[in-house]
């Protein structure tokens, strides 16, 4: 049913980046849009597949981002476009609170069955990470009749005013858009890079600090929710060390607390496991995902255990556009795709390859201070030569290196020092190894 052709899996360059023709339409994009939008790479697009980007001057660039994470099984993929086709000829809209059907339900299963934990789980689907989030909040607190949820420094879970508050950086995201939502508390996350303390036994002093925090400051018993990304996304992809999620889970249940991890960035094969807390057996009492789950079409998911989505009264959850059947069909098509081209172990792929081109790099270059993720998910750490001091000049150049030469690639970290690799997982292996030739000339020309 597809009828364009694919693009060809090849960076091509035909003017400068950007051309003459996106220069032109950006000047209509600073007429027409608000300021407040930020933009990676200054090209307008006309088409993509799987990991190449298509400009209106004929670039071909190399897609290192996925739309932050979103196209993990490829831009347009033929699975999510054919679905997506029958869908909007079926129907477009009715609203699942006022007429369902049946991909809703099939996206619902198909969570419920793909997140981890040995018990009966239930979903209901949204539209945005920020406000999956919210939702996991509000069902939280409504099932413990608790006010406080916990979140970790480094932390991002969106822009609303719920989620703003629950995000750590002041800078972009909350400077000036106060006042925040109350009772959120945060507490210390072992970034091991960072960590002041001793290092080996960063995972139980960071656990001391913060059910002392909750225990003393907030009171356990006040607690709703512990909620942490498994590998923080926007933070600069800082990954907790290993034991610090069990414990975390442990310390939840023993107290009450509702467990969630904000999949949104982690889940749906980009770490090499579909879902990111599956590399220490962790089984959270709520999920929130979005990203990856429907190709780029508007879509986001709580799933958690049974009696906890079911505590909530019938209409205590809900929204007009919540589990649109367009984003419902793409999602199938998704789920589809994963499972058929086996994407959790290609995710594991790309992660070896990443991480080798990554570790040449980091042997040549003293400023790479640490290589971090896991799986499509991986991020280096760039600092002033013998320090921990950020160098957000260093990171600035590569980016706009790779950008001149087809291939964009995405920045994160407290501190802006951070570049963050996340392609579709589909890309092939000949694409990745160009654009890391590609992140070398860059380094070299520091
Ligand atoms: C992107 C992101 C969100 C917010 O998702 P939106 O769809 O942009 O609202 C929340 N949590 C994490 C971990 C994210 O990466």
């Amino acid at each position: 049913m597809t009828t364009l052709t694919s693009l060809t899996q090849e960076r091509r360059l035909v003017t400068a980046i950007p051309g003459p023709k996106s220069l032109e339409a950006l000047q209509r994009r600073s007429e027409a849009t608000s300021g407040g939008l930020g933009m990676a790479i200054p090209v307008i697009i006309e088409r993509a597949s799987d990991a190449i980007l298509l400009d209106i001057d004929g670039n071909q660039i190399i897609d290192l981002g996925s739309g932050i994470g979103v196209t993990t099984v490829g831009n347009s993929t033929s699975r999510v476009v054919d679905r997506v086709i029958e869908q909007a000829q079926a129907f477009t809209h009715t609203c699942f609170t006022v007429a369902p059907y049946m991909n809703y339900i099939e996206v619902c299963e198909k969570l419920n069955a793909a997140v981890p934990g040995p018990f009966k789980k239930k979903s209901v689907l949204v539209n945005s990470g920020a406000e999956a989030v919210e939702n996991a909040i509000k069902i939280a607190r409504h099932y413990t009749k608790r006010p406080a949820i916990v979140v970790f420094e480094h932390s991002y879970h969106g822009r609303t005013n719920l989620t703003m508050a629950l995000t750590a950086k002041n800078m972009p995201y909350k400077e000036g858009f106060g006042p925040f939502a109350p009772e959120i508390y945060r507490v210390p996350m072992p970034y091991s890079l960072r960590w002041l303390g001793d290092k080996k036994t960063i995972t139980e002093d960071a656990m001391e600090m913060i059910t002392h925090k909750i225990e003393k400051e907030i009171g356990a018993h006040n607690v709703a929710a512990i909620l942490i990304e498994p590998i923080q996304g926007e933070g600069g992809f800082i990954v907790p060390p290993k034991g610090f999620l069990p414990a975390l889970s442990k310390y939840s249940t023993e107290n009450g607390i509702i467990f969630i991890a904000d999949e949104v960035q982690t889940g749906f094969a980009r770490t090499g496991h579909m879902f990111a807390v599956e590399e220490e057996g962790v089984f959270p009492d709520m999920v929130v995902t979005a990203k990856g789950i429907a190709g780029g079409l508007p879509l986001a998911a709580v799933t958690g255990r049974a009696e906890i989505m079911d505590s909530v009264h019938a209409s205590g959850l809900g929204g007009t556009y919540g589990g649109n059947p367009l984003a419902c069909a793409a999602s199938l098509g998704v789920f589809e795709t994963i499972e058929e081209e086996n994407l959790v172990a290609r995710a594991a792929h790309i992660g070896e390859i990443l991480g080798k081109s990554l570790r040449a790099l980091a042997a040549k270059y003293p400023i790479i201070a640490e290589i971090r993720g896991r799986g499509a998910m991986q991020a280096i750490e760039l600092v002033m030569p013998g320090t921990l001091d950020p160098n957000t000049a260093a990171m600035s150049a590569v980016v706009k290196y790779c950008q001149s030469k087809g291939v964009l690639v995405l920045t994160a970290g407290t501190y802006s020092n951070v570049i963050r690799f996340l392609p579709p997982v589909v890309i092939t292996d000949e694409l990745l190894l160009d654009a890391m030739g590609v992140l070398e000339e860059a380094f070299a020309s520091l």
